[in-house]
């Protein structure tokens, strides 16, 4: 089977719903027991469990704010516990407060770095040492086409994923001799509640500017993140994989 993922365990932050809840369902269908992480919406995540096992698949609960440092590394060290180990991260969670720099708040600027940024360096250190002791892991962190290209109204927001970028290719760089690689996947604009928000006649411009025509499937970041996640990709690391339907060519 092509991206065979039986007999790994995998994490996925933010599975509660958007590309996170699709990126779950796809490793589990590949054979993966997968962790739904989520922050607050109980009864999406545990819906997102119930279509995994009622598909045939497994998967459980964690939550955890991604933020807080001491529940992230209290929560892997359970799973971990329970387990054995973790083979996949993806680090998936984020948010967007989008607002011109003159008009954004502190609060604003600390709370998309703190979940966004800092949720990743929280988890990927929670799971490091037992990647290192078994060496083998996949760490896959959600970038975001705007990390390279910028985006008026979202400087906390691009910061935040073109330094996600940083410390995928720093990563990368310190765990590879260990079997573990750390990627990047950079969606374009997908369909999600976070785009949902966007006016109607801005996603008509936005979708002039991409070459396919359309706004990305959630279903199409994940295949993307199964393949990285799969022996297949073995020799991938420190890489920004761009879904973009060719709004940004690298
Ligand atoms: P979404 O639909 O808004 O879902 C966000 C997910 O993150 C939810 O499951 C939410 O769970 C979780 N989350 C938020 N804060 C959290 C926290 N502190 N701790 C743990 N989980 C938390 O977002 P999305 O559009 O699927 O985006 C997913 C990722 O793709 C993000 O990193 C985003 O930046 C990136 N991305 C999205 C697009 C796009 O067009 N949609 C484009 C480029 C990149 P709760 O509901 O439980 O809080």
């Amino acid at each position: 089977m092509f991206c065979d993922l039986k007999e790994k365990t995998a994490l996925v932050t933010g599975a509660s719903r958007g590309i996170g809840s699709f990126i779950a369902k796809k490793l589990a269908s590949h054979g993966a027991f997968v962790y739904i992480n989520y922050n607050s919406s109980d009864a999406r995540a545990q819906k997102i469990v119930d279509e995994i096992v009622e598909s045939g698949g497994q998967a459980e609960l964690c939550k955890f704010d991604v933020s807080d440092y001491e529940a992230v590394l209290n929560s892997f060290s359970d799973i971990i516990q329970a387990k054995g180990n973790i083979h996949i991260l993806v680090n998936n969670a984020g948010i967007t407060k989008d607002a011109l720099l003159m008009r954004m708040k502190e609060a604003d600027w600390d709370n998309v770095i703190n979940i966004n940024l800092k949720g990743v360096f929280n988890c990927s250190k929670a799971v490091v040492s037992s990647m290192l002791k078994q060496r083998f892991g996949r760490i896959i962190n959600i970038s975001s086409v705007v990390g390279s290209m910028g985006n008026a109204g979202q400087t906390n927001y691009a910061a935040t994923k073109a330094g996600l970028e940083g410390f995928t290719k720093s990563m990368a760089r310190e765990v590879a001799s260990r079997g573990i690689t750390v990627n990047a996947v950079a969606p374009g604009y997908i369909e999600t509640e976070m785009t949902d928000v966007i006016p109607e006649k801005i996603k008509e411009e936005l979708i002039k500017q991409i070459p396919l025509n359309r706004i990305g499937k959630p279903e199409e970041i994940a295949n993307a993140v199964a393949f990285l996640a799969s022996d297949e990709a073995s020799y991938i690391t420190g890489h920004v994989f761009h879904v973009n339907g060719g709004l940004l060519c690298d």
